[in-house]
């Protein structure tokens, strides 16, 4: 557990509850010196404010005592990532770039900027799915993926991954304790909110910042705050093997696997980490991972690569492959980024691909892109800002 101090911070700078876990808020109540009995009793109406009805001002907190809330603003504040652009793609996609305020690693790392994540939020008739980020960069080098070319990594903190769920709902107007969301979009289902899931797809590995990515899901799942439920909670991996089946101990999240190969040759071509995982391992923590059945299936993500990885053959092979394993299998379409050495299969291909899967009785949706045009499709992430700012380079100089 990381308390969220900073002693690095530039003091005029007061640290935001917002993302904090009940265990963090405590700390950082008690290093005001609260006294000990009124601790607990206060992380409960912080949590309500914050998480439940979404307040970012401490005089919004009606039943804290005026005192009380002066002391909480003398200390802290409630702020969230700024908002530096928000981008709408026709089909109705939103992404935004956030820009964390500096925490420890960055002041270390001698910079008075955080970090600046990209969140991709993708509606649709029966629910809302936010795409969150792990890490800043990853550091896996998985060669058709963007990500991994970034030289910047570090691992983002269990606030900032919180925090991409609490801007994301600010900007949705979506809280459990407001009545409906107030963007105009509300999902069909009962009781479903603007964002109903979260799936770790966004840049990093999540498995390679476990602890801080177990503290996240724990406050994004409490039921008296942001009250997402676990099984729609998307935890993806490029199948990092001994921290699969503890993952499903500790907090029961669905899975998501990276595969995108049947043979180790050419997996350790595209996900490096094969090398150390090879593909019998990973299925192996598939078959041991708890909790999964015919009702709670693994994902298993296949990157459609023209002329690498697309024949029929690969297609019986993968079926093969994950028999005896409760499975769906998602067919993404590859997205290009610039300076790539891959292109997606041909629409035929990808056809005749999922045909044999879906013949052989797995659900094998191709996973539709989507906001292509505003580049916030899978391995896309971090395209457009980077070229923004080449941009801004070049008219700088
Ligand atoms: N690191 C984790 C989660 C983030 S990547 C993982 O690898 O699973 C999320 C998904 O996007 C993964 O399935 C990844 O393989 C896929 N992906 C990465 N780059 C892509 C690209 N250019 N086109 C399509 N999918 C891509
Ligand atoms: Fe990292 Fe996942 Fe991209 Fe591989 S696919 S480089 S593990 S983010």
């Amino acid at each position: 557990m990381t308390p969220n101090f900073d002693a690095t911070a530039p003091s005029n700078i007061k640290p935001s509850l917002v993302g904090l876990s009940r265990a963090q808020m405590a700390a950082a109540l008690r290093a005001i010196d609260l006294p000990e009995r009124e601790i607990k009793m206060r992380v409960g109406q912080l949590w309500h404010w914050i998480y439940f009805q979404g307040v970012s001002d401490f005089d919004r907190m009606t039943n804290v005592s005026k005192t009380m809330r002066n002391t909480l603003a003398d200390h802290f504040s409630l702020s969230r990532p700024e908002v530096v652009t928000e981008q709408v793609s026709s089909d109705g996609t939103r992404k935004w770039l956030f820009r964390m305020p500096p925490v420890a690693q960055d002041h270390l790392a001698g910079k008075n900027m955080g970090a600046e994540i990209e969140c991709v939020y993708i509606p649709e008739s029966d629910r809302g799915t936010l795409c969150v980020s792990s890490q800043v960069g990853c550091t896996l080098t998985c060669t058709f993926c963007h990500t991994g070319t970034q030289k910047l990594v570090r691992n983002l903190t269990s606030q900032e991954i919180v925090q991409q769920l609490v801007a994301a709902r600010d900007q949705l107007g979506d809280y459990p304790g407001l009545s409906a969301p107030a963007t105009g979009f509300v999902p069909s289902g009962e009781g479903v909110r603007a964002v109903s899931n979260i799936v770790f797809m966004g840049m990093g590995e999540p498995l390679y910042n476990y602890d801080n990515v177990c503290e996240a899901i724990g406050v994004m799942t409490d039921g008296d705050g942001l009250s997402l439920s676990k099984r729609r909670i998307t935890v993806s991996t490029s199948g990092v093997a001994p921290e699969i089946v503890r993952l499903g101990g500790d907090v029961g999240t669905m899975l998501a696997i990276s595969l995108h190969a049947v043979r180790d040759d050419l997996r350790e071509t595209l996900v490096p980490l094969n090398k150390k995982y090879p593909i019998a391992d990973v299925l192996q923590a598939c078959r041991d991972y708890p909790g999964a059945s015919n009702a709670r299936r693994i994902t298993f993500e296949y990157v459609m690569l023209k002329g690498v990885n697309d024949s029929p053959k690969e297609a019986l092979e993968l079926v093969r492959l994950l028999k005896g394993i409760p499975a769906k299998i998602n067919l993404i379409p590859f997205n290009p980024w610039p300076g790539a050495k891959y292109e997606c299969s041909d629409w035929e291909t990808i056809e005749r691909f999922s045909d044999i899967v879906f013949n052989a009785g797995y659900a094998s949706p191709v996973r539709t892109p989507r906001g292509r045009d505003i580049l916030a499709a899978c391995g896309q992430l971090k395209s457009d800002t980077e070229k923004l700012r080449a941009r801004a380079r070049l008219i700088d100089q």
